[in-house]
């Protein structure tokens, strides 16, 4: 349930109530609104008595979440969240975008693209370090080398790197180089993971795994913040159908809903979810038209030499050329690029 203060509740009448919360074995989550404070109660799985509640001074309501996510609900928390990092803002009226390569392959290969990305105005460097490749054969990454190359690139540049971590275990080391952990599609249900993460002191991006429903997103989102971090970015990146024409089927409907459901800013992966570079630009102004806060793209110097997801990578120019072109769509939507 959610605890709705009076407008102008004291910090006493608060923390009255958050001491009340946590004497029943539960946790207080605060939400500092402009207007009031709405403490989230999340339970410990008995039904409570909203009651004692209601009756403690400072109190105007409370509101019971049926939705099984609490935290990322927008019941929750009204407002959209807007995550600051290093001057990018993540969620607000500005568009973010995400580009680089799938992989880090080299020094040369990562630079190039960093520095073409940056001028055609991506505020965060993608690549990854730790691939989860279907194949055992195929390029794994260049694991810690990777992190190092993407930590020059940043400093080279002034981007954000967002690189994905795999493991529990790894989550210090990929947290010692990123700004933005990436939990990959294949990755969103391991609950390890998440948990680590959500411990981490470090924003996510959640991808959205490729067989599972707008709620698993979201019940996975709540992992995260449950364990502590409450700066998540959640991503749309295409789905399994029975279309074989795309890589994935890109879930544009996704976009607006998650808005509607959460307040966490969400992001469209319009690469992996097409899986031709041709689809890229058409479905990144689907996705912007649709409501999404931000883009994940990628982009490789030479598309045909790439060690792995080539055929959806766009060469420099094509990134350029998409990033002109959002500006009247950015805007008939009430955005910035
Ligand atoms: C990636 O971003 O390179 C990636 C592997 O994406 P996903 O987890 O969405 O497949
Ligand atoms: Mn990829």
């Amino acid at each position: 349930m959610i605890v709705v203060m009076k407008q102008g509740a004291t910090q006493t009448q608060i923390t009255n109530v958050t001491a009340r919360i946590e004497q029943w074995g539960c946790q207080a989550h605060i939400s500092q609104g402009e207007e009031r404070t709405i403490i989230g109660v999340i339970g410990n799985g008995r039904p409570l008595d909203r009651g004692p509640l209601e009756r403690m001074s400072g109190v105007e309501r409370t509101v019971p979440i049926l939705r099984p996510f609490k935290l990322a609900s927008r019941d929750f928390h009204p407002r959209n969240t807007v995550i600051e990092l290093n001057g990018v803002s993540i969620g607000g009226e500005l568009l973010t975008v995400m580009a680089g390569p799938c992989a880090v392959e080299g020094r040369d290969q990562l630079l190039e693209t960093a520095h073409a990305v940056k001028e055609a105005g991506a505020k965060v460097l993608r690549g990854g370090a730790f691939k989860p490749r279907t194949s055992p054969y195929s390029f794994q990454g260049l694991a810690e080398k990777g992190l190092e190359l993407l930590a020059e690139a940043r400093d080279e540049t002034g981007l954000l790197i967002v690189t994905e971590v795999m493991e529990p275990d790894l989550v210090p080391l990929v947290s010692a180089y990123a700004d933005i952990l990436q939990i990959g599609a294949r990755s969103m249900q391991n609950y390890a993971l998440l948990h680590a993460v959500g411990e981490a002191q470090k924003p996510v991006l959640l991808k959205r795994g490729m067989m599972s429903t707008i709620e698993e997103l979201l019940m996975s989102a709540e992992y995260v913040l449950s364990h502590g971090n409450n700066r998540v970015i959640l991503c749309e990146r295409g789905i399994r159908t029975f279309e074989p024409y795309t890589r994935n089927t890109l879930d544009v409907s996704a976009l607006p809903l998650l808005k509607q459901l959460s307040h966490l800013p969400v992001i469209a992966d319009p690469s992996h979810g097409t899986g031709k570079w041709e689809l890229v630009e058409p479905v990144t102004r689907a996705v912007i038209a649709a409501g999404a806060d931000g883009l994940i793209v990628e982009v490789h110097p030479r598309p045909e030499e790439a060690l792995s997801d080539g055929a959806q990578s766009l060469k420099p120019e094509r990134f350029a050329t998409l990033m002109e072109n959002l500006g009247p769509i950015a805007e008939a939507v009430g955005r910035r690029i």
